[in-house]
């Protein structure tokens, strides 16, 4: 089954696939034994469920089931499983319960909503004698839908989310149900800073004036799955920035009135200054198309890979004990630069287009940047889980972002110098650097983002300055941050591309700019991918060719070079030259061929040399096996 993303998160989930004859039946009594074993430990305990409508309308339809099957329909085979889980979690003592439900904030339509509803009827006695909460979360509960909630049968609390959603209070103070509890999300569950006490104080009050003392619950905005731990084991952490963490930001300015904010340094203000530009390349992408290209001197269907190489165990020591300073900086830029050469003559031998170096001296994407710009700070222990066993750790924006120094110069040019082909000189953009950390949150993030895209900017003009014609700006999580509710999309879609451009408007028409992304789904995007003016995409392509490329031909003339990947590398399976030429030429029949790529769907770090050779010298091939038939 297919592992995606939740919601705007980056935490993920295993996509059921359903088809019509599907059997349910009562499987993992997780939820009942947990309940008891804290029950036994003396904690009474509210057991939460994924709600029976959000878990339909989260599965898919397994392959080859007809499209127009609503899986709604299979309602009636999931209701008697959460009935007998019910009956159970009453057995054992349970008093509450709790059904998540955050599809309630998305844009539904009137007979989703109707679901709910019949559902919930349905289980209306089952849950009689329980107290029955139903939790929303991640952004506002748009107007049809809170109606909807709020007469469900059966239930008698509700959860909003007040931090990303703002509007839903105004909703909540038009009309409440009576006699029904209200658990009001005041705190962040998905950053990190401590409570402001303040502002949520105001809140809770005029809360209190609507649904009654006894009947207002102070709650997290979401689960905690998304924020750290605790701060007990940070001893690393500035002392300041850890006060932040224990009491926040508003807290402090409010106690302290010398409160010192982030740093205010120039980039506020340079940042605050774009606003009204739009920041666009001098010349259009059909126009320019065809300078790089010409200097670079690359055959059609030119072949590249997406950065990263394999991260083998001897890397991954070298860069601990240069932190450790158990080596010396002479010997760590040694072994990198050895790393380098490695990867830039297996690329010339392999008969690669445009080289990458690898990105050896790299942990993570954005940790690598975060720690050479000011503004950011790092914990040892925030770990955020991400899916299974993986975690990821977001770096803290916590000031005003700016680049004391360039931060890839040295490592590109030094590649660039190992070989006569064209070296990508690779950076992560600002809307990743941004979605995939823990942000300030006494400033908006677009502000922030514009920050960050500064700093890049002044890394990109310092490559090209270098000697670097092709440059690499991924945007793997650009889509991931997109709002949930529509009304939404265009403000974040226009501050998030504008930051793009920001970084690149200033090169030169020879320059090329590249850009990644991690996703397979544009259609709800592509346009704003198409304003993000980059000279060639590469973007994951592993799952849906043909509706994915329809994307890029329908209604728009994309101009620009594009690289939908031509195998996965989230499998160590090794494709075939012939099955690479197959999928070259499915591209081939949607796309134009002197606009596009061939490359693997993503970096290859978490692969090993044994996978990634062969497979990519069947890509090699594969794209000069095409070329010679065209
Ligand atoms: N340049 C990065 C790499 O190759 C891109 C990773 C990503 O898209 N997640 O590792
Ligand atoms: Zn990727």
């Amino acid at each position: 089954m297919e592992m995606t993303k939740w919601f705007d998160t980056n935490y993920h989930y295993i996509v059921p696939e359903l088809d019509p004859d599907v059997k349910f039946s009562y499987a993992s009594h997780k939820a009942v034994n947990e309940y008891k074993e804290a029950k036994a430990l003396g904690v009474e305990t509210v057991p939460v469920l994924v709600g029976l409508v959000s878990y339909l309308l989260l599965s898919k339809l397994a392959k080859g089931v007809d499209k127009s099957f609503d899986l709604l329909f299979l309602l009636p085979k999931t209701l008697p499983i959460y009935k007998e889980v019910i009956e159970e979690l009453k057995g054992a003592g349970a008093t509450w319960i709790q059904f998540d439900e955050p599809l309630f904030v998305m844009d539904l339509e009137g007979h989703k909503l109707q679901a709910f509803s019949a559902a919930y009827a349905e289980l209306e006695s089952t849950l009689s004698g329980l107290n029955v909460l139903v939790e929303t979360y991640f952004a506002d509960v748009p107007a049809e839908a809170y109606k909807t909630l709020t007469s469900l049968k059966g239930v008698t609390a509700f959860g909003f989310d007040l931090i990303r959603g703002t509007k839903t209070i105004d909703l909540i103070k038009s009309s409440f149900p009576q006699g029904k509890y209200l658990f009001a999300g005041v705190v962040d569950g998905r950053n990190i800073w401590a409570n402001d006490v303040a502002a949520p104080l105001i809140t809770l009050q005029s809360l209190e004036g609507i649904v009654g003392k006894d009947k207002l619950v102070v709650s997290t905005s979401c689960s905690l799955l998304h924020t750290a731990v605790d701060l007990v084991n940070e001893t690393k952490l500035d002392a300041e920035i850890k006060s932040w963490g224990l009491v926040g930001p508003y807290y402090y300015f409010f106690n302290n009135p010398v409160y010192p904010g982030p740093r205010r340094g120039g980039s506020r203000l340079a940042a605050a200054a774009l606003k009204g530009s739009d920041h666009l390349r001098a010349t259009e992408v059909s126009t320019r198309l065809d300078a790089p290209q010409k200097k670079l001197n690359l055959p059609i269907l030119p072949t590249t890979t997406i950065g990263s190489f394999p991260q083998t165990v001897e890397l991954r020591r070298v860069r601990r004990e240069y932190k450790a300073t158990k080596i010396s900086e002479e010997d760590y830029v040694k072994a990198i630069k050895e790393e380098i050469k490695k990867v830039v003559d297996i690329q010339e031998d392999l008969d690669i287009d445009v080289l990458v170096h690898g990105e050896p001296e790299r942990n993570d994407m954005v940790e690598y940047f975060g720690e050479q710009l000011s503004g950011f700070a790092f914990t040892a222990n925030g770990w955020v889980q991400s899916y299974g066993s993986r975690c990821v750790k977001p770096p803290i924006i916590y000031g005003d972002v700016s680049r004391p120094k360039p931060m890839t110069v040295f490592w590109s040019s030094t590649a660039q110098s190992m070989t006569k082909r064209p070296m990508k000189g690779m950076l992560t953009g600002p809307v990743t650097i941004l979605n995939w950390s823990f942000v300030r949150n006494d400033q908006p993030r677009h502000e922030t983002c514009y920050q960050i895209a500064l700093a890049i900017k002044d890394e990109v003009e310092d490559l090209e300055k270098g000697g670097i014609g092709v440059i690499q700006i991924d945007e793997a999580a650009l889509r991931e941050g997109l709002p949930l509710r529509k009304a939404e999309h265009s403000f974040y879609l226009d501050w998030a591309v504008h930051s793009f451009k920001i970084t690149n408007c200033g090169v030169q028409d020879s320059t090329q700019i590249h850009t990644h992304m991690c996703c397979s789904n544009f259609n709800d995007i592509i346009h704003s991918i198409i304003d993000m003016d980059a000279d060639v995409i590469t973007i994951e392509n592993s799952r849906s060719d043909e509706k994915l490329l329809s994307v890029f031909r329908e209604g728009v003339k994309y101009g620009a070079g594009i690289g939908p990947g031509v195998y996965d590398i989230h499998s160590p399976r090794i494709p075939s030259t012939d099955e690479i030429a197959d999928r070259i030429n499915k591209m081939l029949a949607v796309l134009e061929q002197n606009i596009l790529w061939v490359n693997p769907d993503c970096g290859l770090k978490t692969r090993k040399y044994t996978e990634v050779k062969p497979a990519l010298k069947n890509m090699v091939h594969a794209a000069k096996l095409i070329r010679s038939q065209l």
